[in-house]
């Protein structure tokens, strides 16, 4: 019997490296395969006639297997071929396959099939070439049917996955339903078991959105109750008080190289007001990468310091913290404040490097003034001796216990909760970022500072790919780097998607063989890709071909190419957030977009990147031009936070909103809905901070 807790080698025909290939993909056992979600579906319900078929589309057939047999090619020797006829009560077509000589022994005469694909013209006979094929069952699983499509890597078929997670949903009568009654009721959700059976394999397109429309609004309830409890925690907290003064902000604005934007301004003046009150400040600056938010955020902590009070600046990984540490050492060096680096690999005061009970205790007495370093900040048993604001970079949320963790450490002597800031580049339109997080203020700069060059956009037809690489070769030859960023890890099963490992070999051994080319993927260990980050940085790497993950926020002064492949696979934000990672220095840069895909809503959607540079604008446009999809997982929402929903789910994040008002109304502290709170709050615990 399988249970939910069991090992995939329990279910039949997973050895030990199929396992390993699930692990992969994050899973690890069977239960988490019931939300492993497809991120599209085939449509092979409806089935056609034989005599109807016409060339050049898709169908799917029922009909009798009349005959099947495998030859090897006579022109290219190492391929073979297994042909078939299909009849049904109107006609009979021609089936192909390719290298799949073990059809023949599966697939009988006089067997029942159904098949779906693509039809192909061949010497004036209608063939249908390499069709999915599955013989009639009580229920379909890989045609006949709304098909799921799962994303997948190397060694793992869409069969095969199917297979697993069609075993695994015979657990799903054992899920429990995660919403109250009263809930589900009054939004009419279809219950969860149900939901979740209904992603995986849809009775009809109706059944899968309403499964879509439940598993969002469960996502979006939590985020609301994790809000709402923040807002609580908030209104009862008390936090230090931080006093502005003229001078100090005058002596902090003459020290700049630059003068403010208007914008910068503004969000300064929001944050600064905040700060006086006797509560925690709980606010998110956005703006767009490079429209100088790390300033603004100084401001702020060059007037705690000012006050006496200590300052904690975060970043998402060890590089960017390391980055951030350096420039703002720099920002700040005619001040004399005392600056830590806290990762768990490097630990310094003032530059000097210590052990990390060494920089605890100075820590602990006051003898840092600003701390920036990782996650670890909080994880770590690093206390404060008055540590009144953070910062918090590149990380939109912290939960209820996030905040009294931070609370707990900020000092000994009283129980106030420090002014939180939290920064990012992902624009969210105001009122959709008000209405998805209840409990955050915003600011948002939404103006460049004067004199930046654009970077030159360019989408670049198949033609000219050659003379791209050959512009790039004399980018290199001058001293600048490429980033290279494909869809895919490994070559899946779906054609013509760019994976990082065979673009990896064609750029290092086809196209640059002169150059230092290097990869990074999600896949890989967090040291392993910082140590690619670093050697990037140190030029010790000429072009860097990678996932989306090249992290938001890496400074690399000298690349001035972004190459994106299979444009059409990522969202219009995605695309401006690749396209921010070069175009940090006085040189010109480069984005070169390649796509895959020529319908006109893509073409236009890369039009638009092309003519803009204006991150709030393309992240409209893209919501508008999408619209709320079924499902289209984290890369596209837009949101770190989201894993199904996206912003366009307007409708959803407002009854989810709603919902979860009239929870906490009737229960402001959760104490009838202890599960749900803790549920709310675990949203945040695990936050990957990669
Ligand atoms: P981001 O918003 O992406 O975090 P940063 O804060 O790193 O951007 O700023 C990008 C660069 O712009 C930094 O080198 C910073 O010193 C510079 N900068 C910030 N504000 C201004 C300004 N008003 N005028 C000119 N340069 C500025
Ligand atoms: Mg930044």
């Amino acid at each position: 019997m399988i249970k939910a807790n069991s090992d995939f080698t329990e279910i039949p025909t997973v050895g030990p490296t199929t396992a390993r290939r699930l692990k992969s993909l994050g899973l690890n056992k069977v239960q988490d395969l019931l939300f492993y979600f497809p991120n599209r579906y085939q449509d092979f319900s409806e089935i056609t006639p034989i005599k109807d078929i016409k060339p050049e589309e898709v169908y799917t057939i029922r009909g009798t297997l009349q005959l099947i047999k495998s030859r090897r090619s006579w022109k290219k020797r190492r391929l073979t071929i297994t042909e078939a006829m299909v009849k049904d009560k109107t006609a009979s077509i021609k089936i192909i396959w390719f290298n799949q000589p073990y059809l023949k022994k599966i697939l009988n005469p006089g067997d029942e099939i159904i098949l779906s694909g693509k039809v192909k013209m061949q010497e004036l006979t209608l063939e249908f070439l390499a069709p999915s094929f599955e013989k009639v069952k009580k229920e379909q699983t890989h045609t006949g049917r709304i098909v799921p499509v799962y994303p997948l890597t190397s060694g793992l078929s869409q069969r095969q996955i199917r297979f697993f997670i069609k075993t695994a949903l015979t657990l799903r009568k054992k899920i429990k339903e995660t919403l109250p009654e009263r809930i589900t009721k009054k939004y009419q959700l279809m219950p969860l078991p149900e939901a979740i059976k209904q992603i995986h394999f849809p009775d009809s397109f109706e059944k899968l959105e309403k499964a879509s429309k439940r598993l969002k609004f469960g996502e979006l309830f939590y985020i609301q109750i994790q809000s709402l409890q923040n807002k609580r925690f908030i209104k009862q907290t008390r936090a230090p008080v931080i006093n502005y003064k003229d001078k100090y902000i005058d002596d902090f604005k003459n020290n700049l190289p630059f003068k403010l934007t208007k914008a910068q301004e503004k969000a300064s003046q929001e944050i600064i007001k905040d700060l006086k009150k006797g509560n925690p400040m709980n606010r998110l600056l956005e703006g767009d990468v490079g429209s100088g938010k790390t300033v603004v955020a100084l401001m702020a902590a060059f007037l705690a310091i000012k006050n006496g009070f200590q300052v904690a600046f975060m970043a998402p990984t060890e590089i960017l913290a390391r980055q951030h540490y350096l420039k703002i050492k720099n920002i700040l060096k005619t001040f004399n404040f005392s600056l830590g680096l806290l990762t768990s690999k490097l630990i310094k005061i003032n530059d000097e490097e210590l052990s990390k009970k060494k920089a605890s205790t100075i820590i602990k007495k006051g003898g840092v003034n600003i701390v920036i370093g990782t996650h670890s900040i909080i994880q770590e048993k690093i206390s404060f001796h008055n540590l009144a604001f953070v910062v918090v970079d590149e990380q939109h949320r912290f939960g209820v216990e996030q905040r009294k963790a931070l609370r707990d450490k900020s000092s000994k002597k009283h129980d106030l909760a420090p002014h939180l800031l939290s920064m990012t580049a992902t624009p969210i339109p105001r009122s959709l970022a008000l209405t998805v997080y209840a409990d955050l203020d915003l600011s948002i700069i939404d103006q460049m500072p004067q004199g930046r060059k654009k970077i030159k956009t360019e989408v670049i037809e198949p033609e000219k790919r050659k003379k791209t690489y050959k512009f790039i070769k004399e980018e290199i030859k001058n001293g600048n780097q490429v980033f290279v960023v494909c869809p895919l890890i490994e070559p899946s099963d779906k054609l013509g998607v760019k994976s990082v490992k065979e673009e990896y070999e064609k750029i290092a051994k086809d196209i640059f063989p002169d150059f230092k080319v290097a990869r990074l993927h999600g896949k890989m260990k967090t040291q392993e890709k910082e140590k690619i980050m670093d050697q990037m940085k140190n030029k010790a790497i000429d072009i860097l071909v990678s996932t989306s993950v090249i992290e938001v926020g890496i400074d690399i002064p000298d690349a001035t190419v972004m190459m994106i492949e299979g444009a059409e696979r990522f969202g219009l934000a995605q695309l401006h957030q690749f396209r921010g990672r070069v175009g940090r220095s006085e040189k010109q840069s480069f984005c070169f977009v390649f796509t895959e895909s020529e319908s006109p809503k893509n073409l236009k959607r890369l039009e638009a990147l092309e003519k803009s540079q204006d991150g709030f604008k393309l992240a409209e446009y893209d919501l508008k031009m999408r619209g709320p999809g079924v499902l289209t997982g984290a890369q596209q929402s837009g949101l770190p936070d989201f894993k199904m929903a996206t912003l366009a789910d307007v409708d959803i994040i407002k009854m989810a909103r709603e919902a979860a008002q009239d929870l906490t109304k009737k229960d402001p502290a959760l104490k009838k809905y202890y599960k749900i709170k803790q549920k709310a709050e675990n949203l945040y615990k695990d936050t990957h901070w990669e």
